[in-house]
């Protein structure tokens, strides 16, 4: 018997409605935006849930807060349309600023709690070499709400929400930005999109910025598709909730 009867690699093709947690307003499009398109027309829901206000990487310096935050959601409105996302939420935390861990994963109980989500995608919190704080936190965050999402006692920031929660079951998280993936997603009918998507972040990127992303995600894709039967891919570390914890 191995650990994968006990624990098998769940299906992200079986899911019906999936929350996507990320740091910045761009993490779920360029880290699996591929996949996604493919689970959003294989007629998933895609919630999206990004934790910081990413005004510190709004490249254009002369826009006030309003008018960079209306910027960011302009793009993140057009890549979301091209991939096939239902609803986007905000936790509105100061992008590479200083809040609370906890108080993060209390937003993500609460959204995991109404959404029942039965799949959750999120940064790699264990990727080696990751330095920026908001992915480590909001990867981590992502997978401890997954695991505690059914104790009950554990409150999230909304006693209404945990008040209404009935038990669920979540079959799943999707890690992307990984180095150990187990799973390489077959994106090639779906990287055209992915590429329109990404290039919706202009508040983000100048050209030259956007030029050296597109031509990294190219290169990327295609590395991680060698050996296979596809063209291009993207990596993802698939894992059942119960294996977030103690090894297994
Ligand atoms: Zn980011």
């Amino acid at each position: 018997m191995t650990i994968e009867t006990i624990l098998p690699l769940p299906d992200i093709f079986s899911a019906k409605r999936i929350l996507c947690i990320q740091p910045h307003y761009d993490d779920n499009d360029i880290g699996a935006a591929g996949i996604l398109t493919q689970l959003a027309k294989n007629g998933a829901k895609l919630f999206y849930l990004t934790a910081t206000d990413d005004l510190m990487g709004v490249v254009d310096t002369s826009l006030s807060v309003e008018e960079a935050a209306k910027a960011l959601k302009r793009d993140q409105f057009a890549a979301g349309r091209i991939v096939g996302v239902r609803e986007q939420s905000w936790c509105g935390y100061p992008d590479a600023g200083e809040y609370s861990y906890f108080d993060l994963r209390r937003d993500f109980l609460k959204y995991i709690r109404l959404i029942k989500p039965d799949f959750v995608f999120a940064p790699d919190a264990w990727l080696t070499y990751e330095a920026h704080h908001d992915h480590i936190q909001s990867g981590l965050a992502a997978a401890e709400a997954v695991m505690f999402a059914g104790l009950t006692k554990l409150a999230s920031s909304d006693p209404a929400v945990d008040a209404a929660y009935e038990k669920d079951t979540i079959q799943g998280i999707a890690l992307y930005y990984t180095r150990e993936p187990n799973y390489i997603a077959d994106i090639t009918s779906t990287w055209e999109e992915k590429i329109a998507a990404v290039r919706c972040y202009q508040a983000q990127f100048d050209p030259e910025g956007m030029e050296q992303l597109v031509f990294a995600l190219d290169v990327k894709s295609q590395q991680v598709a060698q050996g296979g039967s596809f063209g291009r891919g993207e990596p993802l570390k698939l894992l059942h909730p119960s294996a977030l914890h103690c090894g297994f």
